[in-house]
Parts: structure tokens; C-alpha cells; sequence
């Protein structure tokens, strides 16, 4: 595959090069975590990058697959942050798209029991999409709790209140083949500043798909439907003029592998090179789709780019 410049493919890329290839893409698609911030910390740089971006007429979009907070709250942090000319339309969460796939997608007539946080509920009772209220004394179990009687879909998103009743009541919906499995992310695990890792979505979804015998519809990445919903919202996305920034392979890298889309890789987050390097020399062709296209250190190194464009037009 022929890139903007030379061969695609794990490489490493610098200003001129990172210039090249900005000039050829209209949207960019950015991963927030380990991108531009990492928890409550910008990364040094990124918030000039994405300003520059937004300034130069670029199409910015923000594609995460933590549902823990809705929308208005991303907004607030980017603010936080630095990043003020992020606006709620640029923010594509999987509790978001969770609510728009139940809405405009499967047009889910009932309750959703919510496997998550408040802000996956919020995010859905703004689509208009009734939730089980959860209303179990506190030791309460499966042999005594109620259950609702028209839950028509299970969501399981990130949820640090997890319990094992929970787990119960979704196992129960899901005897029913006509109440649908969906999951916001299959995201393994993420890093805590302290070394320490929290378990993701996908670790209780993972639960759940045991105790049910099911598979869950995957909302977020690396499956596409984050990308049709960003489609849907822009004119004239194109695939072949989207960049996919991104700091975990597994989701960043394949989705915009699924998508069409040209991706890069920073180092500033889970995935290293060496990780990266494994998976291009592997045989398997699966493997490959978890390749970056360009490696970058940081989002930072876009600065470079810019300065050099600044250059040229003085
Ligand atoms: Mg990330």
C-alpha cells in the first residue's frame, strides 16, 4: 500500500512527513485517553495541536470508548483542559453512540437494564430511552429481587459498582432471545497513573457472555459503528481523507483498519513500538489490521508539522 508518502506501515514519521500527510485528510479522529490527556492531564502539546487543527479548517472529532460520562461532562473536561473549542458535536462516546444505535438503529421499545455508570444512563434517558431503575434493598439476591417485566436490551459498559446481582438480573434478561445483548466496549483493562490497571468493559462483559452463552453487539471500537455515526452527523466524510489517531492497537489501530481509515500511532499511552512491530512481522493476516500506518512519539511531534507550514507562508 502506497501511503501520502513512501510505504505504509509502522513508520515512524517526523514534521515534513506529518505535514504531508495532514494536507491529504480533511477529518481527523482523535482517541482521548493516552492522546491528548492522560486522566486528569493534558499531554504536553496537544492542546496547541488540536487548536491548530481546528484552525486550519480541519474537521476534529473525538472518538472514546469510555461511557462513564456523558457528553456535557466531556465538554467540561476538555475546557478543563485547555482544549476551549471543543463542542459537544465533535464528541463521539460509546454511551453516545450506545444511545443512538438503541434508538435509531434497533428502535428499542421498552427498558434497557444498564450494566455502567450514571453517565451511560444519562446519556440514554436524553435519547428518550427508559432505564430499569435499580430499586433492590441492599442485600437483596437473585432468589428475591424483582426483575422488570419488558427489559428489552442488556448494555454493559464500565461500571465500578459491579455486583454480582447485577450480573444475575442480566443473565435472567437474556433467557429471553428477544432482549438484546450490547456492549459500549470489549476494552480489556486501563492503566492507572499509580501502575495499577482498572478492569474494563470488556472484562464484565466477558462475564456475562459466559453466564448467557451469547455474544454481545459491540458498540465502540474497533467495530465501525462509531465511524457510521460520525457519517451520519458530518457531510462528505470520506474514508480515504480520515486520520485515526489512536494510543491502543487492539482498538484504535483496528478500528480504523475496519473503517478504511489511515491511523497513527502515539506513544504516549498502552501500545508501544515493539508491540507494534510484533504484530507486522506476524504471518497472520488478522494481526495486520492491528498495525499503524505512522508512528509518532507524541501528538506533540505535530507541532513540527505546523511550524514548518508557518514558515512556508511567511
Ligand atoms: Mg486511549
Amino acid at each position: 500500500m502506497a501511503g501520502a508518502f513512501g510505504l505504509k506501515g509502522c513508520q515512524k514519521i517526523r514534521g515534513p512527513q506529518i505535514r504531508n500527510l495532514l494536507a491529504t485528510k480533511d477529518f481527523i479522529l482523535f482517541d482521548c485517553d493516552g492522546v491528548i490527556w492522560n486522566g486528569e492531564k493534558a499531554i504536553t502539546g496537544a492542546v496547541a495541536v488540536v487548536n491548530s487543527l481546528i484552525r486550519r479548517g480541519k474537521n476534529v472529532v473525538f472518538v472514546t470508548n469510555n461511557s462513564t460520562r456523558p457528553r456535557e461532562n466531556y465538554v467540561h473536561k476538555f475546557c478543563r483542559l485547555g482544549f476551549t473549542d471543543v463542542m459537544l458535536e465533535q464528541i463521539f462516546s460509546s454511551s453516545y453512540c450506545s444511545a443512538l444505535y438503541l434508538r435509531d438503529v434497533v428502535k428499542v421499545c421498552g427498558q434497557v437494564f444498564v450494566i455502567g455508570c450514571d453517565g451511560l444512563r444519562r446519556e440514554l434517558q436524553e435519547a428518550g430511552i427508559p432505564c430499569v431503575e435499580e430499586t433492590d434493598e441492599p442485600n437483596a439476591t437473585i432468589f428475591d429481587c424483582a426483575l422488570a417485566p419488558d427489559v428489552k436490551a442488556v448494555l454493559v459498559g464500565h461500571d465500578d459498582k459491579m455486583t454480582f446481582l447485577k450480573l444475575a438480573k442480566a443473565s435472567c434478561y437474556l433467557r429471553d432471545p428477544d432482549c438484546l445483548f450490547l456492549a459500549t466496549d470489549t476494552d480489556p483493562w486501563h492503566p492507572l497513573s499509580s501502575g495499577r490497571i482498572l478492569p474494563g468493559s470488556g472484562s464484565l462483559t466477558a462475564a456475562l457472555e459466559v453466564a448467557s452463552g451469547r455474544k454481545a453487539t459491540v458498540i465502540g471500537k474497533p467495530c465501525r459503528f462509531m465511524f457510521e455515526c460520525i457519517s451520519s452527523q458530518f457531510s462528505g466524510v470520506d474514508p480515504a481523507q480520515c486520520l485515526m489517531i489512536g494510543d491502543r492497537l487492539q482498538t484504535d489501530m483496528l478500528f480504523g483498519s475496519n473503517c478504511g481509515l489511515d491511523t497513527v500511532l502515539t506513544l504516549t499511552g498502552v501500545s508501544q513500538m515493539e508491540e507494534a512491530q510484533e504484530y507486522s512481522n506476524s504471518e497472520l493476516t488478522s494481526d495486520r489490521s492491528l498495525v499503524p500506518d505512522y508512528v509518532v512519539d507524541t501528538i506533540a511531534d505535530f507541532l513540527l508539522a505546523f511550524d514548518e507550514l508557518e514558515e512556508q507562508s511567511n
